[in-house]
């Protein structure tokens, strides 16, 4: 912007117009209106000066106000995990379908094995299949030859089942330490938690699963729930979906 106003070019009739080319035929005469001209010209340069300083707002003010707008949109991501079984993993399957919510499976390998189907049909209907090893072993516990074994073979599963290899691998309870994760890291698993736990796998009514999510999220929040296990899981998923969208956040895969 700065520049543009002509700066440091005198902008007075009466001091340049007639040095000035193309700037004469626009200005008023000297030998009429001198007096009326500078008055007029300094109208003209203040009229000018504010279209400038509104368009200069308006640029300035639109692209932080859409980055803002960003980075304040809320979201959380669902997981599932120690699945996929018959019923249970098909019955969360309905309510996301029915409720348009993308989520992300940790799947146990032998259970994939069990059920490539309904492995085929969480990737199909938009869902993230991911791995939960193969045997839902504690990690720490595993030589490294052991670790590798149970994450290739679910990798394998899911394969085989017709989905894409797992890129993130969640250790069963959690437990892991840096062996566990930089195996995983090796054969292209990112390690990936939990930050909301509301114990769904403990069978607590659904309201109480529905509002230990709805009162510990925030936006970015991994959620920690199971379609293998968690007997209410799927009648407190249409209250955790409707409460947070009333919320204001969306639901993003992993
Ligand atoms: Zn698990």
């Amino acid at each position: 912007m700065r520049g543009q106003n002509g700066a440091g070019r005198p902008w007075f009739p009466d001091a340049t117009a007639h040095d000035l080319p193309g700037i004469e035929g626009r200005m008023p005469s000297r030998g009429t209106q001198s007096r009326g001209g500078a008055p007029l010209a300094l109208a003209a340069t203040l009229v000018l000066a504010l279209i400038l300083a509104f368009v200069a707002v308006v640029l300035l003010q639109g692209e932080p106000a859409r980055a803002q707008t960003r980075a304040t949109a809320k979201y959380v991501r669902l997981t599932f995990d120690d699945g996929p079984v018959r019923g249970n993993t098909c019955r969360v399957l309905d309510v996301l379908r029915n409720k348009r919510v993308k989520a992300t499976f940790f799947v146990i390998g032998q259970q994939a094995r069990w059920n490539p189907g309904l492995v085929r049909r969480a990737y199909n209907e938009g869902h993230s299949v991911q791995n939960h090893s193969y045997t839902h072993a504690d990690l720490t516990t595993l030589s490294n030859a052991g670790i590798e074994r149970e994450l290739r073979a679910t990798n394998r599963a899911v394969v085989d089942a017709g989905v894409p290899r797992p890129y993130r691998f969640r250790p069963p309870y959690g437990a892991t330490n840096a062996r566990v994760r930089s195996i995983g890291t090796s054969l292209g698993l990112t390690q990936t938690l939990w930050t909301v736990d509301p114990r769904d796998w403990a069978d607590p009514p659904a309201s109480v699963v529905c509002s230990r999510v709805l009162n510990n999220v925030r936006s970015g929040s991994i959620v920690l729930l199971h379609d293998g296990t968690g007997a209410n899981t799927d009648n407190a998923l249409p209250c955790i979906i409707n409460g947070l969208r009333s919320r204001g956040y969306s639901f993003r895969k992993l």
